[in-house]
């Protein structure tokens, strides 16, 4: 185990800035997922901290100790690869073996060491196979068993369920966070499923264009997204420009918006007529009417997904997004009230501000 240190990092390719200035703080056994778009630069942070791209700007710590000139298999990392690399002329048995015998770890040792491994990914009976004898999930629990043998103090991980399909991902993902748990191992994953970020992480990061955009538990980034990027990057947003018109309570403002006056709970400062960007999750707005924030509105299409139903509907000349849980089914064309909490609209984005006091 060990706290991993990340200040100012910044890497270029030629002219291009992959990494811009990252900053990062991870705790002892903490579980952090690297989440963004294709290019944002996760897999050139992991690979920074790997020590197979050495960084132009910045340093790496590992439990305080600077890394930056150690090479790679002196770490303490291990990595488990999207691409599961295991050697199709092993068995499995011997492709766990692998690094430990590179690092001539003593035979009892080994031993011990890969009888666990296999058995904490649920892999007994199959330590004769070969790779192309196994299922896509067994080769990755392979690759894990590799990383985990190997006792790194920090887990990381390249986007490692990307070849499996749906149902086996899902279940994978649960795996590989209840191993780590376990194992109270520092872990570092990267992924641009948004969903995936969600269920295994002790806290996400978001990044784009090689600038972490936002830090936080799942619940924090889902609920209150610090910007528009990271509103529409995790989940759906609904998005309502608005002007600030009157101070309710201490943190409840009243906002004249493009579909009507909507009530808002917010920790920003805001003065009068501060310009502001609203997000609305489809799931969040309800098809009754309610005491506060209802509107009227005409539903222009219906789509429905089994668990819920996706619709579309038009308030004041706008379309929002709405995700009903199906019970109560409206068509094309019907008339509904539309409404939402203050505490589940959220401002990402200032836009023209005012001078506040
Ligand atoms: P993906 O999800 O597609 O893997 P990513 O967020 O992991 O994307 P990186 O692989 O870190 O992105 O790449 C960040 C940016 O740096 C990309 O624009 C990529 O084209 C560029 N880049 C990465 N490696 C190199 C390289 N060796 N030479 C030049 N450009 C590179």
């Amino acid at each position: 185990m060990a706290r991993l240190t990340i200040n100012n990092l910044v890497k270029r390719f030629g002219d291009f800035t992959a990494i811009d200035n990252l900053s990062l703080d991870i705790a002892d056994g903490e579980f952090i997922t690297l989440l963004g778009p294709s290019g944002c630069g996760k897999t050139t942070t992991l690979r920074s901290i790997a020590g197979f791209i050495e960084p132009d700007e910045g340093d790496i710590l590992f439990d305080q100790k600077r890394v930056n000139d150690i090479p790679p298999n002196k770490r303490s990392t291990a990595m488990v690869f999207q691409s599961y690399a295991l050697f199709p002329h092993m068995t499995v048995k011997k492709n766990i073996a692998f690094g430990l015998k590179m690092k001539k770890v003593n035979k009892t040792e080994a031993e011990k060491r890969i009888s666990e491994a296999i058995e904490l990914v649920g892999l007994t009976g199959l330590e004769g196979r070969f790779p192309k004898e196994l299922s896509g999930g067994q080769q990755q629990r392979v690759a894990v068993a590799r990383a985990l043998v190997m006792q790194p103090d920090i887990l990381l991980f390249d986007e490692p369920l990307s070849n499996l399909d749906a149902k086996l991902r899902e279940k994978m993902r649960v795996e590989i966070r209840e191993l780590q748990r376990k194992l109270k191992i520092t872990a570092i994953y990267v992924t641009h499923d948004q969903a995936e970020a969600l269920v295994i992480s002790d806290r996400v990061v978001i990044m784009n264009k090689g600038v972490i955009q936002q830090i936080g538990k799942p619940t924090d980034v889902y609920n209150r997204p610090n910007s528009a990027f990271v509103a529409d990057f995790i989940g759906t947003a609904n998005f309502i420009d608005g002007t600030v018109k009157e101070k309710l309570e201490a943190d409840t403002w009243l906002l004249e918006t493009e579909i009507g006056n909507i009530k808002t709970m917010t920790e920003y400062q805001l003065a009068l007529g501060d310009q502001v960007l609203l997000s609305v999750r489809p799931e969040d707005l309800l098809m009754e009417k309610g005491s506060e924030n209802t509107f009227q509105g005409v539903i222009t299409t219906q789509t429905y997904m089994g668990n819920f139903v996706d619709y579309h509907v038009e308030v004041a000349g706008k379309s929002l997004r709405i995700q009903s849980n199906g019970k109560q089914l409206f068509e094309e064309g019907d008339s509904v009230q539309v409404h939402f909490r203050p505490e589940d609209c959220t401002i990402v984005e200032m836009k023209d501000v005012n001078q506040h006091e």
